[in-house]
C-alpha cells in the first residue's frame, strides 16, 4: 500500500517527466503561436511598452529617412523628434492620413514616397497658414 506521501511523489515525477518530454514541442507551438499572431500579441494592451517602443523606433527610421540621415526639420533645423513629423509637401496630407490608420508604417512600408518633408510643428503650422492665405488670394483675385 502507497503512502499519500509516496503517491504524491509519483504524481509530481510524472508531472516532471512529462514537462521534460514535451519541452521542444511547447516550445515550437509558441513560436508558432506567435508567428501567426504576432500582429495581435503586439496590439493588445498587455504590450503597450513594447508597442510604443516599435512605433518610436518607426517614427525615427522614417524622420531619418525625410531627413536624410537626420533628425531635423527640413524649413527652422529644429531637432526634437517629439515635435517633429512628417509633412506632405503639396499639401493633402491631413486627408490622406486621416485615410491611412498608421502614417509611418504606410510610408515604410511604401518604401519612402517621394514628396514628403520632415517638419517641426512651428513649421507645419506656418505653412498652413501660408496656405490658406495663398488660397485666400486666389479667390479675391
Ligand atoms: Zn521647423
Amino acid at each position: 500500500m502507497k503512502t499519500t506521501k509516496q503517491h504524491r511523489e509519483e504524481l509530481l515525477q510524472k508531472k516532471r517527466d512529462y514537462y521534460q518530454r514535451t519541452k521542444e514541442e511547447r516550445k515550437e507551438h509558441r513560436r508558432r503561436y506567435y508567428q501567426e499572431n504576432r500582429e495581435r500579441i503586439l496590439h493588445s494592451p498587455r504590450n503597450r511598452e513594447v508597442r510604443n517602443r516599435l512605433r518610436a523606433n518607426l517614427k525615427r527610421e522614417v524622420i531619418l529617412h525625410y531627413g536624410n540621415g537626420e533628425i531635423v526639420c527640413s524649413r527652422c533645423g529644429f531637432k526634437d523628434i517629439k515635435a517633429l513629423s512628417i509633412d506632405h509637401i503639396n499639401g493633402g496630407g491631413n486627408k490622406h492620413r486621416r485615410k491611412i490608420k498608421n502614417f509611418y508604417y504606410w510610408l515604410r512600408k511604401n518604401n519612402f514616397p517621394e514628396g514628403y518633408q520632415v517638419l517641426c510643428m512651428n513649421c507645419q503650422f506656418i505653412k498652413k497658414i501660408e496656405e490658406d492665405e495663398h488660397r485666400w488670394n486666389g479667390i479675391q483675385l
